[in-house]
């Protein structure tokens, strides 16, 4: 029961760091779509003006260097997602890859735990055997024989 509840708390800990995790990349991630979005609709304007003064047969040079600006700002915010997006896979990844082993490192110390509860060790003055789960059972606090004498020294 103990050891149950133990590797409960261990994997709900685990789920919250990377329950944090997602919500982290997640965030960044809409905040970047949201960001090229707006950049989108930017560089649309311009492009729109830039071609009606085109039409009218006028010329600006600082409306096309901002069309150019946005088109690299564009461009940078683009593959910034890009990065945030492989980070967050890497990540995710690694985290779950991080989970399964701690998992089995708890299961197979869980089965070696059962395993040495049910070794017994011999009362030096009764000479009855006990097995280690009920000498170091909680309620068996002066770690007494079946019996209930005192156990001095315990042997494998
Ligand atoms: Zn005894």
């Amino acid at each position: 029961m103990g050891e149950e509840s133990d590797s409960l708390n261990f994997s709900q800990t685990d789920k919250e760091r990377e329950n944090e995790m997602k919500q982290y990349y997640e965030k960044k991630i809409t905040q970047l779509l949201n960001k090229i979005s707006n950049i989108d609709t930017k560089a649309m304007r311009y492009y729109e003006q830039y071609q009606q003064l085109l039409k009218n047969g006028l010329s600006s040079d600082s409306l096309q260097l901002e069309l150019d600006n946005s088109k690299k700002e564009l461009k940078d915010t683009k593959d910034e997602l890009e990065v945030t997006r492989v980070n967050y896979d890497q990540q995710m990844r690694i985290l779950t890859e991080q989970f399964i082993s701690l998992n089995e490192t708890v299961s197979q110390l869980d089965t070696d735990l059962i395993r040495i509860k049910q070794h017994k060790v011999t009362c030096g003055k009764c000479k009855n055997w006990n097995i280690l789960e009920y000498v170091f059972s909680p309620e068996n606090t002066g770690l007494f024989c079946s019996k209930g004498h005192p156990i001095q020294t315990i042997q494998p």
